[in-house]
């Protein structure tokens, strides 16, 4: 149920409303499928148009980032940025664009992408292409190969506030982190360079080492306790070679993956309860709704080494006080929700995170401590109220909203909130989920059929996993149509 902070989206009903119709021509004719081969994994392409379309995981294969906005899917290849434009369906991509690529701002020849047979589809050549891969098409397969990009000058900095390690690598590559006991491990993805260590003598790196890892290069540092560090990508241009750099030092934030071995702690609100129904319609009721569906996405999170916790985890009353509460503890938390409106065309999941002003990240440090040492209810309020980190929260709904995206006649959309009772207190990403519209037949008939709500629950909590660093288990593959 919305509360008074409803913002409306008319544009983007609209531009569901055609999705949606796309879909439902789509549905008419089966396009040809063909084996998509991608450094060493499997998967579908669709042809539209004599183009060969993959879904997202087509690009996870090559190691770039994904990420699915209004009007785009974007993909990040270290600093390199490919942009695809979002057609209304795969056959408009095919047969309607032919600049849908852009690269690090720059049109290329290349269909859009669309939704095709239920999910989100981009275009294969030329993303192969623009990653640095080679494409090959022979009979019914299609090949696409990521050749070893190899490690250059490694070189390092030291100041009296941080530390910093330069990779420089001949053209852009995948990069990710993880920590490891106490050894931030940076992956190249692609990469290949000779074993060796470093030294760097400075106060928060004095030595690191670099190895190659099966088709991976990684860089392990060991990292102080009171540590934190970024890391970013400088994408190649004319000559100069892509650099991934790493700052180590005490200013930096300690990453969403804590330096100590606490398990990750989820807090999962499922809206309303007891006497409070939230938006009900014939049977079904909101708070059954959102406590079902907190269950089934707790059974897949718990047994992966994340700590749950609810705000409710049965019928009854909960406060709001009660829900801040936990939600302070949580690294994620996911405030779920139904909506309602009386236009019944409505549909489709809405994603909200607060976007309170921009503050850096040294302002949100001093908050973080000053919020521990708060004295007064209305200091704490004060403070609480600038505390939830933009970035991660927005970071969290776009994975969650991508991987709607792309389970059957999934729909999805990210938008921000000016403020949130919900999610004010929550120190790390805190979204409200709003699961579907009970106004409309077909959210309605998802809210109700096991199928559609367990694919639901699992692209919940993969996005949640994925935000943690976690793996995230393989999808299923597609139902024979
Ligand atoms: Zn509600």
């Amino acid at each position: 149920m919305k509360p008074k902070w409803q913002v409306t989206h008319t544009r983007w009903l609209f531009v569901m409303a055609l999705l949606g119709l796309a879909w439902l021509g789509l549905g008419q004719t089966t396009p040809q499928t063909k084996d998509l081969q991608v450094a060493g994994t499997s998967l579908k392409a669709s042809v539209y148009n004599g183009f060969a379309f993959a879904p997202l995981e087509f690009a996870s294969a090559l190691g770039l980032e994904t990420q699915v906005t209004n009007d785009a899917v974007v993909l990040k290849q270290g600093g390199k940025v490919l942009r695809i434009a979002l057609a209304d369906g795969a056959y408009e991509a095919a047969t309607q664009w032919t600049n849908g690529l852009e690269v690090n701002g720059v049109r290329q020849k290349s269909p859009a992408a669309g939704l095709g047979g239920g999910r989100l589809l981009i275009p294969v050549k030329s993303v192969a292409e623009a990653a640095g891969g080679t494409f090959e098409e022979s009979g019914n397969t299609v090949i696409v190969n990521m050749p070893q990009a190899i490690l250059g000058t490694v070189s390092s900095d030291k100041t009296e506030r941080s530390d910093r390690v330069v990779l420089e690598i001949d053209r852009d590559v995948g990069f990710s982190s993880r920590i490891e006991k106490s050894d931030l491990i940076v992956t190249l993805r692609f990469t290949n360079g000779t074993a060796s260590p470093y030294l760097v003598g400075g106060k928060f790196i004095d030595v690191f080492e670099v190895k190659p890892v099966a088709n991976k290069l990684e860089a392990k540092i060991p990292l102080k306790s009171s540590d934190g560090f970024q890391i970013f990508a400088v994408a190649s241009s004319q000559g100069i070679p892509a650099r991934v750099i790493i700052d180590v030092g005490s200013r930096f934030g300690r990453p969403s993956v804590a330096l100590d071995s606490r398990p990750s702690v989820v807090v999962l609100d499922p809206g309303h309860g007891g006497n409070d129904l939230g938006v009900v319609s014939g049977n079904l009721r909101e708070k059954d709704i959102t406590l079902k569906m907190a269950q089934r996405i707790a059974s897949i999170l718990a047994p992966r080494g994340i700590a749950m916790k609810y705000t409710r985890n049965e019928d009854k009353d909960t406060s709001i006080e009660t829900r801040q509460a936990l939600s302070v503890k949580a690294d994620v938390l996911i405030s779920l929700h139904v909506s309602s409106q009386p236009n019944s065309s409505a549909k489709g999941a809405e994603i909200f995170y607060l976007s309170p002003d921009a503050p850096s990240e040294g302002i949100l440090d001093a908050g973080r401590t000053a919020l521990e040492n708060a004295k007064t209810e209305r200091e704490r309020k004060l403070l609480s109220r600038f505390l939830a980190p933009r970035a991660a929260s927005q970071k969290l709904a776009d994975m969650i909203s991508a991987r709607i995206l792309a389970v059957p006649n999934g729909e999805a959309r990210v938008s921000s909130l000016g403020s949130h009772t919900a999610l004010e207190r929550a120190p790390k990403a805190a979204i409200v989920l709003e699961l579907g519209y009970l106004s409309n037949d077909e959210d309605r008939a998802a809210l109700q059929n096991t199928d559609a709500s367990v694919s639901r629950a699992e692209a919940v909590a993969y996005a949640v996993l994925e935000y943690l660093g976690k793996p995230v288990p393989a999808a299923k593959p597609e139902a024979p149509k």
